[in-house]
């Protein structure tokens, strides 16, 4: 996909949010979204159980998230969120995940804004 083709993606709001390498925990060990109850109750414990991938222990801890939305990218630092000691997957709470998406669409000043290098690769450069 080139610039050209992404621009129109883009324009034609065919970019949704996308969550990178993170996935949100709820209380019965499955990742993806929460609803209602499920969302009081975690907030309640912050045990983010053992990791969904390889079993390893999870632990609270502050990261820094990349999020694409609408083909801008997002960075998010300092966030609470849980690590595997094992694989390093994140979890997230439904409180911190929903406080994301609401700052991506309503946030207006934001603390910096970085320029970030991007490299297209060349076709010649097969597998
Ligand atoms: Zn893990």
């Amino acid at each position: 996909m080139d610039i050209k083709e992404i621009k129109e993606k883009v324009e034609r709001n065919e970019y949704e949010i996308r969550i990178i390498t993170v996935y949100i925990f709820n209380p019965k060990g499955q990742s993806g979204l929460m609803k209602g109850e499920e969302v009081k109750e975690v907030r309640e414990m912050h045990n983010y159980g053992d990791c969904s991938f390889c079993g390893g222990k999870v632990k609270s801890d502050k990261v820094e998230l990349v999020y694409q939305y609408r083909g801008k990218l997002y960075i998010f630092q300092k966030v609470p969120a849980g690590v595997c000691q094992q694989c390093g997957e994140k979890y997230l709470t439904a409180k911190v995940a929903k406080e994301i998406e609401q700052r991506i669409l309503t946030k207006e000043k934001w603390d910096k804004t970085i320029s970030v290098p991007v490299d297209v690769f060349p076709e010649e450069i097969a597998v």
